[in-house]
């Protein structure tokens, strides 16, 4: 009988949230597939950055596996509305700095950027592969733009070696740190970055990116459901009620960088507004860590979200 009820319950699991070797992901899509199978997830979604090309793989491999798979993408936005209580954030962390007499916090510089997972598109629908296309351009030319600067710098890179995630648009500033690494001129992919590619250091370029209400106007244009991804991780405080506000069907509740407490207000923020509160693991490679499928329900879901799972 527990084994009976262990298994209705596992059977429920969801995990909207992954990624595969066609983004920044280390195993093919059909093994993500696997692992999500392997730990009882009953509904699951592979949402690789713009682009949604393991997609039909994923769907093939869960579907060997019982598991019902939700077409997904993570698109990359940027959000004005969160330049504000950024500043407010920062000047704040500024003071505290100052008492307690330890550096100040650098000033943020480029644009609040949110991830926004749209789910229930087909792939090679023109209009969203298109619009994924541009953010890809622009991850290439800003790569390309940041080994110029780095040579300005005398620090030339070769970028022969990332040709293919050149053209695929799955580029981006670890790249050339590691490159920095392999010509001698760091010791570490940290040092990279600490010296020339974070934000606001020499070599480094802000990101061209679509704004959120531009990409949400699509993802319901074609009929989609759009989730902010991860909204406790990186944005500043109060960011969740902003980002209701500018329309979006829900928010990534549960995910690995949200405490507990976080967890339920975000839960109890989309109940109140009748929207979906989602759940991903996330998952990019197995040396970070084991695949574990989030503590999450279909029936925790609600809102139009849960209607597609
Ligand atoms: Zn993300
Ligand atoms: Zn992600």
């Amino acid at each position: 009988m527990i084994t009976l009820q262990r298994h209705r319950l596992a059977r429920v699991l969801i995990d909207l949230h992954s990624h595969s070797t066609h983004s920044d992901g280390t195993l093919p899509p059909c093994e993500v597939a696997r692992r999500m199978a392997r730990a009882g997830v009953a509904v699951g979604a592979l949402t690789d950055h713009d682009t949604m090309a393991g997609v039909a793989e994923f769907r093939r491999e869960a579907s060997l596996h019982g598991v019902k798979a939700l077409s997904g993408v993570e698109l990359s936005c940027a959000f004005p509305a969160l330049e504000g209580p950024r500043q407010r954030d920062w000047e704040q962390r500024q003071e505290e700095a100052a008492r307690q007499g330890r550096p100040a916090p650098l000033e943020p510089v480029g644009p609040v950027e949110v991830h926004l997972l749209a789910y229930g598109i087909d792939p090679g629908e023109a209009e969203l592969e298109s619009f994924m296309a541009g953010i890809r351009a622009m991850r290439r030319e800003r790569v390309a733009g940041m080994a110029r600067r780095l040579r300005e710098l005398s620090l030339p890179l070769s970028l022969d070696s990332l040709s293919q995630r050149m053209e695929s648009g799955t580029v981006g500033r670890p790249h050339l740190a590691r490159l920095m690494v392999a010509a001698g001129q760091v010791e570490s992919v940290n040092a990279a970055f600490l010296l020339y590619l974070a934000e606001g250091r020499a070599a480094w370029l802000p990101k061209a990116l679509p704004d959120l209400k531009q990409a949400l106007e699509l993802v319901h244009r074609l009929g989609g459901v759009a989730i902010v991804a991860h909204p406790g991780k990186g944005l500043p405080l109060g960011a969740a009620l902003h980002l209701l506000d500018a329309g979006v069907d829900g928010l990534e509740a549960r995910h690995p960088s949200h405490r507990a407490a976080l967890v339920d207000d975000l839960q109890g923020l989309c109940r109140r507004n009748r929207l979906s509160a989602s759940a991903g693991s996330d998952f990019h490679d197995p040396l970070q860590g084991r695949y574990t499928a989030p503590a999450w329900t279909r029936e925790d879901v609600g809102g139009r979200l849960q209607e597609l799972l």
